[in-house]
């Protein structure tokens, strides 16, 4: 193995979590090169809420707020609806920012948008891209080897591990993750109305899951919809106008008239945990180490963290003049983000399992605590920070 190595960052994977990730090295001066493996074989019509601190990490690469918030929508209120007919209904709950001291929790950007712009940066940046996948991993005590599915080999410092849920570079480095299933598909789509929506989102809990509408510009909405699979089935099928009727009645005509329905995709749910987050001169960032459901908007908001916390620690570490894969900076890392990571998704997967379950001590535990937060502001203030996922300077 070569000891001149070819970069300090290797970053597999150029989903929205390693493009963050590579962006911000190749900002802080890291000669960084850029996996960017199969690529996707369908549009993705999925929306992400980013919260005021993913969109400082999105600043920091030189991606906000620019054009891109012209496409995009502020969260100013979350709304939580109890529409599961439950015994003991929760009373509706909002969440405003302003009450927060912001003017938005975040903003609504589309992946479509997000992806293709931070990919240009990057290579803006002088990024290099590899166009290939990642097929093998290796390392010693200097350097990180990654072998391509073209048979090539790349050397570096670091490797940032963001190849996705079924990475490639993890399962070559050894970590093995703790996984587990939901009955449920979530069905991600937009679509106009008549109402405005005034830059509220809102989460009515129905007995299937959530069923999220997050405003776009203008009188258009993204929806995150979680159903049982077979019924979740059923609605991929629906035509436009057959969904658009649905839709409209599961918001109770809150958003009036819906129509023009854009493309939509379905998402089996699912959560997993890598074992470790780090390992063997690889850190890993994103849905590499970490899986939840679309609810609260945690998944992507994480990952920006990921890659934040990631490239902060390195960047200390090398002006400290430390090997930037130092295994006490690798243990940094695993701390840190299960830290984040491991109690959000403890609370995700609670909710989530309150609102499929029949079980009464469950929905009613949910209905208390959501009356608590309702009632009481120290606790929503709270609540609104810890969702905000602003987390301590590394
Ligand atoms: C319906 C839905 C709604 C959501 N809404 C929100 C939201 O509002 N807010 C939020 O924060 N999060 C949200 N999320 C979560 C968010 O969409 C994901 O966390 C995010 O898209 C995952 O990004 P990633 O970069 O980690 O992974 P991916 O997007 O899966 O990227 C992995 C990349 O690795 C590449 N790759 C695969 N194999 C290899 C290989 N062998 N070598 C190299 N590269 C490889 C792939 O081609 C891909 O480009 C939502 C998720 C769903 C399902």
């Amino acid at each position: 193995m070569s000891k001149l190595p070819d970069f300090d960052v290797i970053v597999a994977g150029a989903g929205p979590a390693g493009l963050a990730a590579a962006c911000l090295a190749a900002t802080r001066g890291f000669r960084t090169a850029l996996i960017t493996g199969p690529g996707e074989t369908q549009p993705d019509p999925r929306t992400v809420a980013l919260m005021m601190p993913s969109l400082a990490v999105l600043e920091d690469c030189g991606q906000w707020p620019g054009d891109l918030r012209e496409s995009t929508a502020p969260l100013r209120k979350l709304r939580l609806v109890d529409d599961t007919g439950a015994l003991f209904p929760a009373p509706e709950l909002v969440f405003s920012a302003r009450e927060a001291g912001l003017d938005a929790f975040g903003w609504n950007i589309p992946l479509a948008l997000l992806k293709p712009r931070l990919e240009a940066r990057a290579s803006e940046l002088g990024v290099h891209f590899l166009r290939a996948s990642v097929a093998d991993y290796a390392a010693d005590a200097e350097v990180a080897s990654v072998t391509l599915d073209t048979g090539a080999a790349v050397t570096a410092v670091l490797a940032f591990a963001a190849d996705g849920r079924n990475s490639a570079l993890r399962r070559a480095v050894g970590i093995d993750m703790v996984s587990w299933s939901y009955d449920q598909t979530a069905i991600a789509v937009s679509f106009a109305h008549s109402q405005p929506h005034r830059d509220v989102s809102t989460e009515y809990h129905k007995p299937a899951g959530p069923f999220t509408t997050v405003p776009l510009p203008g009188r258009r909405s993204s929806l995150v919809w979680m159903e049982r699979p077979q019924r979740a089935d059923e609605l991929m099928q629906f035509d436009d106008r057959a969904l658009a009727a649905e839709i409209q009645a599961m918001c109770h005509g809150e958003l009036g008239l819906v129509d023009d329905i854009g493309p939509r995709r379905s998402f089996p749910m699912s959560g997993a945990r890598a074992t470790t987050f780090a390992r063997n001169r690889v850190m890993l960032i994103g849905e590499t180490a970490h899986t939840v459901p679309p609810i609260g908007a945690q998944g992507l908001n994480m990952s920006f963290r990921d890659a934040h916390d990631a490239v902060a620690l390195i960047t200390q570490g090398r002006d400290r003049g430390e090997d930037i894969a130092a295994a006490k900076l690798l243990t940094d890392y695993d701390q840190r983000r299960q830290r984040d990571v491991r109690p959000r998704q403890t609370v995700i997967d609670l909710m989530n399992r309150s609102l499929l379950s029949a079980y009464l001590p469950l929905e009613a535990g949910r209905a208390a605590g959501l009356a608590a937060l309702a009632s009481f502001g120290p606790l929503r203030r709270f609540a609104m920070n810890v969702g905000l996922g602003a987390s301590p300077p590394v």
